[in-house]
């Protein structure tokens, strides 16, 4: 059984991750423990995240709310359950279920959001960490809040009784993402935030040098999605 996984692909390839993610830190001057890899399960079957559990990767993404339900009760149960991270589109409807399936929530990118997460956290025994999306690109067809926009909704969403941990951001696929890396730093600088979710398989030792907290990593560890 150990051999099976340890043959995996993915097990390898978290190896590898976990290698250049050590690297990258060393280079930033930064310990292991400021930075949290969210390991990107979406469109992977239970059989192809086990072996990456038993590799001891403890906090998993998923994008929707419906395929997280169907997929991960089944493997949360056992002694040290990993955390699942939220950092797809969240609907308004789907806001009671991820409460109590995700510790962190990436995507809160509308105040209509806002207000249901707020109604639904006071009846709620789960409170994740909370992350704004910000649209570094302006990008018409991106989801999140405008750069210029966002300490008005920073404000609206402390009316409204959510702590804010910090920003997330996707930036534009074309361009360099390290200018909007630094904008969503300073961002975050000047609104009294200290979490960066910021870094895919293609760009996170960039982001670790701009002080990403939070790491998004799915092809590189589980291999391209066809989806
Ligand atoms: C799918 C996804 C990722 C992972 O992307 P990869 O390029 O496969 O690493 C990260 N963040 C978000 C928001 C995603 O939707």
């Amino acid at each position: 059984m150990p051999n099976i996984i340890e043959n995996s692909v993915a097990y390898q390839a978290i190896e590898t991750i976990r290698d250049r993610i050590t690297q990258a830190l060393n280079r930033a001057g930064r310990s292991p423990e400021s930075l949290t890899l969210i390991a990107v399960s979406k469109t992977k079957a239970a059989d192809q995240i086990q072996p990456v559990i038993e590799a001891g990767q403890s906090c998993f993404g998923e994008n929707y709310v419906q395929e997280a339900q169907a997929k991960w009760p089944a493997m949360l149960e056992g002694d040290n359950p990993p955390a699942l991270h939220m950092i797809g589109p969240l609907q308004s409807n789907k806001v009671n279920a991820a409460l109590r399936l995700f510790s962190a929530i990436h995507t809160l990118d509308r105040i209509s959001l806002a207000k249901k997460l707020s109604t639904a956290l006071k009846s709620s025994e789960h409170h994740p960490e909370l992350f704004i999306q910000v649209n570094t690109g302006g990008e018409e067809q991106k989801a999140g809040i405008f750069p210029e926009a966002l300490p008005a909704f920073h404000s609206a969403c402390s009316d409204l009784g959510l702590s804010i941990s910090g920003l997330m951001c996707i930036p534009p696929e074309a361009e360099d993402p390290v200018p909007h890396f630094r904008m969503l730093r300073e961002l975050a600088k000047k609104n009294g935030l200290d979490k960066l979710s910021m870094g895919m398989s293609n760009d996170f030792e960039a982001a670790i040098a701009e002080g990403a907290t939070h790491i998004r990593i799915g092809s590189a560890i589980f291999g391209a999605r066809i989806a």
